[in-house]
């Protein structure tokens, strides 16, 4: 569901309600929405009665409550919770056969509904979308972390666990008490979503970060799945807002050049001397684009169709990996900043944070570079694990190709011989595996398939060259491949990709090899974190 088909009364209707110093019941308080409704009538001076039908004990979000007063009657919905209310929210979960609607009816209780909220309570504050392939979590997460340091309180859903791109849950979030709101906003490649998002939390600002091909199921093209994304840059040129953007990725290029985007913009890029990797990704006039690459998918490029590389508004210059540092020359300045965290992909997040720290929190270098020595990190991004026998071991959450290129490609930069387990199941198929695979290589000493899936494609690929039927030479393939003793067994058609035994024995066999450091990377190396700490701690 996505907010079109949200219904709701009409303003007449809805200017005619008096509130003043009245109860809202709300049902589902230990669901996602049910929760976040409960807390915005609460943020808005109004007394809040919920229930659910689980037990407390299995009320998942109930620690978000913590600072609030409200009564949660647990396991039904009583009498004396109507007898104390003046109206009832439902949530759009809640099918209309429920039992609880007699009740409703018979109590004469008037209900508010979700899109009810929507207008009753305006978004407040301001708000900035952060969007794109890779890179959202770490400048999201180095924006709220520059934000705090400089005294400004971003909202928080506090919803533990849930990473908070449901699109219920930024357009909520917003409405409730802070400064300002820092929204993560991925897609899980629907049309729509993403603008109904930009609508409800009204944003005037967005940070694109980049788009490489990731998600690519249901026979989209990569260029459908830009347009996807690039809706973050419809709701922004419809909100007048402003958008920054990486200048580096030939495929932003393309959709601002496809969307005729004409908004406020501010542009960023990397400036360093030589790169040696060069890249395709299919450019707007279906032909591939080539990329003299900084990072995967973004560097230099010049295509006939006439896309190519322009000089951005902010640009990060004298880079130094080994101290992490970069002067970034804006319009009106330049500044030497230092980070506390690794890799070239990561001086791309941060100038994206750095430039709406300026512009969104109004903050200055100083404030900025003082919050930037004290960011070590998002959970599960470049994550140090601990040492087993003088080895490095971290994860990180990559899992697309683009993704996978960039860590590793940076891994290796800084930490030499370096090898990784693959604990990956693409979802865009087999053919997704083998690009993984095909991304990787050539980037790391060794490859460790962990999965099941990235097992077969690496099967594949040797069998393939053994034929003479792929780039890849034969020897070359066997030396990097390490594989564990038996072939993992299909554990989830999801994207998981390994379970908790298939990650750790990868993890051993990546011991038997020659390197400086391990990296696992995927989605299950982040989920089985807890698990690759403790072999770390007991060996
Ligand atoms: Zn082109």
């Amino acid at each position: 569901m996505n907010s079109l088909e949200l219904s709701s009364k009409s303003d007449e209707e809805l200017n005619s309600l008096e509130l003043e110093g009245k109860t809202f019941g709300v049902i589902g308080v230990c669901g996602i929405i049910g929760n976040l409704v409960a807390r915005v009538l609460m943020d808005n001076g109004y007394s809040v009665i919920g229930t659910d039908m689980s037990n407390e004990a299995d009320c998942r979000f109930k620690d978000s409550f913590d600072n609030y007063d409200i009564e949660i009657f647990y396991g039904g919905h009583p009498k004396t919770f109507f007898d104390k209310i003046d109206y009832i929210f439902v949530p759009p979960s809640l099918p209309e056969t429920a039992k609880v609607f007699d009740f409703i009816h018979e109590n004469n209780v008037t209900i508010l509904e979700l899109g009810d909220i929507f207008k009753l309570f305006p978004v407040k504050n301001p708000v900035i979308c952060i969007g794109g392939t890779n890179g959202k979590t770490t400048t999201t997460t180095l924006l709220k972390h520059i934000a705090y340091s400089g005294d400004i309180t971003p909202t928080e859903h506090n919803l533990k666990g849930m990473q908070g791109n449901n699109e219920f849950i930024p357009s909520l979030q917003t409405r409730l008490n802070g400064d300002l709101s820092i929204l993560e906003t991925g897609t899980d490649g629907t049309p729509g979503g993403l603008k109904s998002i930009l609508d409800l939390t009204n944003a005037g600002y967005a940070i694109l970060t980049n788009i490489t091909p990731d998600h690519l199921d249901k026979g989209q093209s990569f260029i459908d799945y830009a347009k996807v994304k690039g809706e973050l840059v419809q709701g922004i040129q419809e909100h007048n807002g402003t958008l920054i953007y990486n200048a580096d990725d030939p495929t932003i290029i393309g959709l601002l050049n496809h969307l005729n985007y004409t908004g406020n913009s501010i542009s960023f890029g990397l400036d360093l001397d030589s790169t040696d990797s060069t890249g395709y990704k299919p450019c707007w006039c279906n032909k591939d684009i080539e990329i003299n690459e900084i990072i995967s998918g973004c560097g230099r490029f010049n295509c006939d169709c006439g896309i190519k590389y322009k000089k951005p508004d902010y640009i990060a210059t004298n880079i130094s990996l080994k101290d992490k540092s970069f002067t970034l020359i804006s319009p009106d300045d330049q500044y030497d900043f230092t980070l506390a965290i690794d890799g070239l992909h990561n001086i791309y997040n941060a100038v994206g944070a750095i430039i709406a720290s300026k512009v969104f929190l109004n903050l200055s270098n100083d404030q900025i570079q003082k919050a930037l020595s004290t960011f070590h990190g998002a959970d599960g991004r470049m994550q140090s694990m601990g040492e087993v026998n003088g080895k490095k071991i971290m994860i990180d959450y990559a899992h697309n190709p683009a993704g996978v290129q960039t860590i590793l490609t940076e891994i290796t930069k800084i930490y030499g011989d370096s090898t990784v387990v693959i604990t990956v199941t693409s979802e865009s198929g087999s053919k997704g595996d083998f690009e993984i695979l095909d991304h990787a290589l050539g980037h790391i000493k060794h490859i460790v398939p962990a999965s099941h899936d990235s097992r077969i494609a690496a099967e594949k690929l040797l069998n393939l060259s053994k034929e003479n039927k792929v780039a890849y030479d034969y020897n070359y393939l066997s030396d990097t491949f390490v594989f564990t003793p038996t072939s993992p067994e299909q554990k989830t058609k999801s994207t998981l990709g390994a379970s908790e035994e298939q990650v750790i024995t990868g993890l051993k066999s990546a011991l038997k090899t020659d390197v400086n450091l391990i990296i696992c990377i995927g989605e299950a190396a982040f989920k089985f974190s807890p698990a690759i700490k403790s072999f770390c701690e007991n060996n």
